[in-house]
């Protein structure tokens, strides 16, 4: 726009100077004053030179009386310094264009939301005057609320669960993430943070039995109490606790600035309370309850995902612990729970890299006091870890499947070892007791595994006695039985380990072809107090080695730890006996001198 047509206001009358370029110029004065843009002209101190009507419109206000006011002023420019240096910038010729947006107030009380640019304008060459004319820039402001106000609900429904209207996933983390990141420049680093972790209990039945609609209507009641619950408990406090769906039945309570465990603890509770409540659900009145997974910490040095995963993790123990409860984080329990991932991730390459090995414990004959056989008890040399129990891996290794291939492999190196003993003492062989899991019966041919060892070694059935838990054979039909009556038929003992544990029916198991009880450690420590021995105790494990005997089942009594627990074991009859008052569980080498001494 030429120089001289904004020299004066436009909107004010003014007299284009007579000549040729002066049609062309009223021209452009009366296009700049009718645009349908708000714009204005600002000298190189940012005061407004010329505004248009639409700026005028805008604040409500005749565009002459804008003359000489600070554009910034107007706009907000000094906002931020950002803004400010680069507007500055312009004004001084040296720089591109800036744009933002700003809500601004108008006249008439009513906000709108304005996108204002600030952009150079050419200083034409025929400024005169000879020396360099001062630079002009073009301030424009649209108003852009229909835009924002639509992008607003767009977001509303992108950040909002439809089915219950709360905060959905999605903002969930997103304010869980900015909570974060301003504790991140909190030097103090003192905020704390918390989140109550909620899954419903049992809410896959009631979609199952009374349907979605039944089931949907439920979560929106729920969310109403859980939102009601928070909002009592932050009442009056900084900023309301966040209440979110975070998919299916679970929610999440976000607890900005949160003051402790106690807080959120008291929160958990009173969220399970609300929903302890009977629902009333299409005539139906319906009972439920939920767990909690609650974690609380410092906010620094914490991330969203590790947070979650703390929660998923507590959330996890409160279902495993009962339901119907509030748990609190444990990072001891935690770290267990990490070292049995490890450990179960390694299994498999360890018993490949050969980390496990075996001792054998004796098990000694009641009477006369010399070593029948041995038990195989296996442990892991851990790397990282040490030397590690069963206890630590053999339930993990069940569960991840690895228990088949480790248990061969015990089986194997007990036989190989067995079968070692037996050529170095041949008047006097001992037999191995190789402890088989449940999983072994059931997921591998265990009797050719044995078959194939036996025949491997060269050990005579004889030597070998499998131990079996009673949950592995009660009940035992099909597969099992067939197993156990296949390996017992070709000469290999059967014992049934830990006795007295589970479901016993002696009846029942004097039908199987077992050979031996293995009467469970916790009966012997029964009668370990030699000051008041336990009559009933005692009475149990008589009554009961008087059956299995009369069922022609050998007994043998595991955990004897002192002599007077071994004397009273022997006069109720029991057969052989395993524990420290014999021998520890010892190394291979310690065995053979044993059976030498
Ligand atoms: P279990 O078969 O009942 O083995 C006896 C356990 O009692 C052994 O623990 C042994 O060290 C311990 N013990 C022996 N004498 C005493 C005593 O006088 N007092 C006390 N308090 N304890 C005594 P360990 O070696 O930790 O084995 C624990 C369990 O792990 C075994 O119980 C067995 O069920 C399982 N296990 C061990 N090796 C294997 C294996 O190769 N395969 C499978 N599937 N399970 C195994
Ligand atoms: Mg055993
Ligand atoms: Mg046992």
């Amino acid at each position: 726009m030429p120089q001289q047509a904004l020299d004066a206001a436009p909107g004010v009358p003014v007299t284009p100077p007579a000549g040729p370029g002066g049609a062309a110029l009223r021209d452009q004065q009366a296009a700049f004053n009718a645009a349908q843009l708000a714009m204005a002209v600002l000298d190189h101190d940012g005061l407004i030179v010329a505004a248009n009507q639409a700026l005028g419109a805008l604040f409500g206000s005749d565009p002459a009386q804008l003359a000489t006011e600070p554009a910034a002023d107007l706009v907000d420019l000094c906002h931020d310094s950002r803004t400010w240096a680069a507007y500055r910038e312009i004004l001084r010729g040296r720089s591109d264009r800036i744009r933002c947006t700003r809500r601004l107030k108008q006249p008439d009380g009513q906000s709108l939301w304005a996108e204002v640019t600030v952009s150079p304008l050419p200083v034409p060459h025929d400024a005169g005057g000879g020396g360099a004319a001062p630079s002009r820039a073009l301030l424009s402001v649209a108003d852009v609320t229909d835009r924002r106000e639509l992008q607003a609900r767009l977001r509303h429904l992108q950040m909002h669960d439809p089915l219950t209207r709360l905060p959905n996933r999605a903002l969930f983390f997103e304010r869980l993430s900015g909570a974060l990141e301003s504790a991140a420049y909190d030097r103090t680093g003192t905020g704390r943070i918390g989140i109550c972790y909620l899954d419903v209990d049992g809410f896959k039945a009631v979609n199952d039995t009374l349907g979605h609609r039944v089931g949907d209507q439920l979560l929106c009641a729920i969310a109403g109490r859980l939102a009601y619950c928070a909002d009592q408990a932050g009442y009056g406090r900084r900023g309301h606790h966040l209440v979110a769906r975070l998919g299916g039945d679970e929610f999440a309570v976000l607890v900005e600035e949160s003051t402790g465990t106690e807080q959120l603890a008291e929160l958990a509770r009173s969220l399970l309370h609300a929903l302890q409540q009977p629902f009333d659900i299409a005539g139906q009145r319906l009972s439920l309850s939920a767990s909690i997974g609650v974690v609380e910490r410092t906010a620094t040095g914490t991330t969203a995902t590790g947070l979650m995963q703390a929660a998923d993790t507590t959330l996890y123990w409160a279902k495993a612990d009962g339901k119907s409860r509030w748990t609190l984080f444990d990072p001891e329990r935690n770290a267990h729970r990490m070292t049995r991932q490890a450990l179960a991730s390694t299994l498999r390459p360890a018993i490949e890299r050969g980390e496990f090995v075996l001792e054998f414990q004796p098990l000694v004959g009641m009477g006369e006091g010399a070593v029948q056989g041995v038990e195989a008890l296996v442990r892991w040399r851990h790397p990282q870890f040490g030397t590690l129990g069963p206890n630590r891996f053999i339930q993990l290794a069940e569960e991840e499947g690895a228990i088949v291939q480790l248990g061969r492999w015990v089986l194997a190196a007990s036989c190989r070892q067995a079968r070692q003993w037996q050529l170095e003492h041949p008047d006097t062989p001992i037999f191995v007791s190789v402890n088989v899991a449940v999983r072994q019966v059931w997921d591998s041919d265990l009797v050719a595994d044995v078959a194939g060892i036996l025949a491997e070694t060269g050990l005579p059935p004889h030597l070998l006695q499998l131990e079996l838990t009673e949950s592995a054979v009660m009940g035992s039909a099909g597969r099992p039985l067939q197993a156990l009556q296949a390996l017992s038929g070709m000469g290999v003992s059967i014992a049934i380990d830990d006795f007295g544990t589970g479901y016993s029916n002696l009846a029942y198991l004097s039908r199987l072809p077992v050979s031996t009880l293995k009467l469970d450690g916790s009966f012997v420590q029964g009668f370990r107090d030699d000051e008041h021995p336990n009559p009933a105790d005692e009475t149990i494990v008589e009554a009961l080695v008087d059956l299995a005997h009369r069922l022609g089942l050998k007994v043998t009594a595991e955990c004897v730890e002192s002599a007077q627990q071994a004397e009273r074991l022997a006069r109720i009859g029991c057969d052989t006996g395993q524990g420290w008052f014999y021998a520890r569980p010892l190394a291979a080498e310690q065995v053979s001198a044993l059976l030498s001494g």
